[in-house]
């Protein structure tokens, strides 16, 4: 009973800290716990002469959030509150005996029934005078047993812990304020004993393993990860489940035990993974907040991949949102210390510790495990709250794991709102080595390797949740593939008559045949040049297809692709056709030119008068500007020239106006000498974040007065006189 004795050493211990006289608690004359016990003892030694034994019982009496309840009136009142609350048990168990045990716990023992009904009371009026739905006294009863062991203190401390952990059961539910002690929770105090007296064996014979749970990449459906999750079966004690042992564990201090060895575990496997040439993947291992008191986490994961040459990319911390909410500033540094290494950090148990992502935004994360209470009772509140979650997780740059996934239902949904990974039982349940080794293969799935890791990671930014078709391509330099399609290119897909994604696969898959020709061509040049787009006929359909390159690595290139069916047929206008009106569209202005944001030059589709030979590009810097305004642009309209032409200007207007686009009439040089007005039009492309630019440029024919002389004079009076 380690731990139990523990208990009453380290209250007890506490309160050698302040002063006691004749074992009365000073702050609220309550008698302290040492006293307390003796009393109890002699009381139930009396009882049992006079017959009486058992008439009474033990409570526990505790403040869940107390801590809090400091933080918002300060320690002073705290400490006014706790004597408050001493008051009102003495009211209440008048002639029983009250211990403040120390902080915010008390113990009564008291006579008969009517204590259990009075527990209520107490905590009714406590709770009506803390005022807070978050801040409740909550009480744990133990009844004492008909045959009890040997009266002594021993025994005592064992009886009043068991108060405790009665009212630890329900110190997260809201509702209730009184539990019974019962012999499940005895079970945990087996368990406990069991745990503590046998730990350090059970990790040196084994009885203490290490699982692996497979992690599983959305998209591409391969094995990319694996979670680290520790198993302890006693070949005649039975097995204990590790929420028990990893419990019992933290509150004796002794985590950081379990979790160095778990991280040694996996370092072991990777080695020997490595070198044994089996294909492996990131492992993530828990860390218990108190592992980040215990130990200095970062200095032992940094010890130990050192020692096992392994890459830092290979193990990834998981921290609870608990954890990070209760301890900031530790929490905080240490994973900054993890990134700056080189170490992913993930969130895990997301969405049990109320917190918003937002909060969450201020420490260094890489990923978020989304918790499995998310996935029960799963329906349409829970998708559209994870879908919520989703994206703002990619706006804030976070990758996104689903815990807990059991059915095909599941794995559907977060499929299709683009939750980067998976992992349940519905892919794997946790496996010991062997089976781990060997799940890619009796499964057929593929391991993903640290390139397609890279290559994947940026599509997680993507918010797929649009009507927009989308899909992401995978480019090898020979094949096409498409790798995920979001739900409207799907139903694109299939108003084309493809049956599902395989089929449209199969499809492109060969680069030789006449209509893939154009679509590898693009995706060619869209490695090359980060984008582009095609317009093809596939099917009786007319369809515009943008690649965007997102990433590349080891010769592959991840492309975001944009679908769109241009319903051309429908109009009755074939391909040649639509070609044809792009062209008769173009023929409306005299220069059409690009301007690449990226490379700050302009480059020349069609030319203006005598200017740049179509292809032809050139540097848009200020000099050229102003060289160019002062050579060909009105003298009053120079200014308003140079200031339209700069490219953030022109997406601002461009973005205020109704056309998405910005117009300007300046007054330019014709061949002749003559001054010409000349509209300047500027629409920014929808594509990357940095928009490149079309310009086009057209004379503005209603300036020559043979066209219509009537309508000259208006809109010389509006526009003022050149
Ligand atoms: P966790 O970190 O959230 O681990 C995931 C738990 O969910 C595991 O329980 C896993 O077996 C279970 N699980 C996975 N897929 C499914 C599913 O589809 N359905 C259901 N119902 N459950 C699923 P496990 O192994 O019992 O571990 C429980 C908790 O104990 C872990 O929760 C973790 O917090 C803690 N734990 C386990 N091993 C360690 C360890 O070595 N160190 C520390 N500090 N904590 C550990
Ligand atoms: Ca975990
Ligand atoms: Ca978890």
């Amino acid at each position: 009973m380690i731990l139990l004795d523990n208990y009453i050493l380290e209250s007890v211990a506490s309160m050698n800290q302040k002063p006691i006289h004749d074992g009365i608690d000073s702050l609220t004359g309550l008698m302290e716990m040492r006293h307390f016990l003796q009393t109890v003892n002699e009381i139930a030694v009396k009882d049992k002469e006079a017959g009486k034994y058992p008439c009474r019982c033990g409570i526990y009496f505790n403040i869940s959030n107390f801590k809090l309840y400091n933080n918002i009136h300060g320690f002073e009142n705290g400490d006014k509150c706790l004597v408050r609350i001493g008051e009102i048990l003495r009211s209440l168990f008048e002639g029983d005996f009250i211990c403040h045990q120390g902080a915010d716990h008390f113990l009564v023992l008291a006579e008969g029934q009517r204590a259990i009904r009075r527990a209520g009371e107490a905590c009714e009026q406590v709770n009506a005078f803390l005022g807070n739905p978050g801040i409740l006294l909550k009480a744990g009863i133990n009844l004492l047993p008909e045959d009890p062991a040997p009266n002594s203190l021993r025994f005592l401390s064992i009886f009043f812990d068991k108060a405790k952990l009665a009212c630890d059961s329900i110190k997260r539910e809201m509702g209730q304020s009184l539990a019974y002690y019962s012999p499940e929770m005895g079970k945990y105090i087996k368990d406990q004993d069991f745990i503590l007296e046998n730990f350090d064996r059970a990790l040196k014979d084994g009885s203490i393993k290490v699982c692996f749970q497979p992690v599983v990449r959305s998209i591409t459906g391969k094995f990319c990860n694996s979670e680290a999750l520790s198993r302890w079966e006693d070949p005649d004690y039975g097995s204990i489940r590790p929420d028990v042992f990893v419990k019992v564990l933290e509150e004796a201090r002794l985590i950081h035990k379990l979790d160095t060895f778990v991280l040694r575990k996996v370092a072991e496997v990777q080695r020997y993974e490595l070198d044994q040439g089996i294909p492996c993947v990131p492992v993530s291992v828990n860390f218990s907040r108190l592992d980040f008191f215990l130990m200095d986490p970062f200095e032992e994961v940094e010890k130990i991949t050192k020692e096992f040459h392994l890459p830092r990319e290979l193990i990834a911390i998981e921290i609870t949102e608990t954890a990070l909410l209760k301890d900031r500033s530790v929490l905080s540094r240490a994973i900054g210390q993890f990134r700056d290494a080189g170490y992913e950090v993930w969130l895990d148990d997301f969405g049990t510790g109320y917190s918003s992502l937002n909060v969450l935004s201020d420490f260094r994360l890489n990923e978020i495990k989304l918790d499995i209470g998310f996935l029960r009772n799963f329906n349409e509140g829970k998708k559209r709250l994870i879908s919520s979650i989703i994206l703002m997780a990619k706006t804030l740059g976070l990758h996104t794991l689903a815990e807990g996934v059991e059915t095909k239902e599941q794995a559907d949904f977060l499929i299709s709102i683009g939750c980067d990974k998976m992992q349940g039982y519905y892919y794997a349940k946790p496996m010991f080595l062997e089976s781990a080794i060997d799940y890619p293969g009796q499964r057929e799935i593929r391991v993903e390797t640290p390139a397609e890791q890279f290559l994947f990671n940026r599509a997680s930014a993507v918010n797929v949740i649009t009507d927009k078709a989308m899909a992401f391509f995978l480019y090898d330099g020979a094949r096409l593939s498409i790798l995920y399609a979001n739900p409207a290119c799907l139903s694109l897909l299939d108003d084309m008559d493809y049956d599902g994604l395989s089929a449209a696969n199969l499809s492109l898959s060969d680069p030789h045949i006449p209509l893939n020709e154009g679509i590898y061509a693009l995706a060619k040049r869209a490695r090359k040049e980060r984008d582009g787009s095609f317009i093809y006929r596939d099917k009786g359909e007319t369809m515009h297809i943008r690649l965007e390159r997102l990433s590349e690595a080891d010769g592959l290139t991840l492309f975001l692709a944009y679908l769109e069916n241009l319903d051309v047929r429908a109009s009755s206008l074939g391909l040649a056709r639509y070609e044809e009106g792009l062209w008769a569209l173009a023929s409306l202005y005299n220069g059409i030119y690009y301007i690449h944001r990226d490379q700050g030059t302009l480059e020349s589709v069609k030319t203006y008068r005598s200017g740049l030979a179509p292809g032809e590009s050139l540097p848009l810097t200020e000099e050229r500007l102003h060289d160019f305004a002062a050579g060909n642009i009105h003298p009053e309209d120079r200014a308003r020239f140079l200031a339209f032409l700069k490219p953030e200007s022109m997406v601002e207007a461009a973005e205020k106006s109704p056309r998405h686009a910005a117009v300007t009439r300046i007054r330019q040089k014709r061949e002749d000498g003559a001054w010409q007005w000349v509209i300047y039009t500027a629409v920014p492309l929808r594509q990357a974040k940095v928009k490149d630019i079309l310009l086009v440029i057209k004379d503005d024919t209603l300036m020559d007065p043979t066209e219509d002389e009537e309508f000259m004079k208006i809109y010389f009076d509006s526009i003022g006189s050149r």
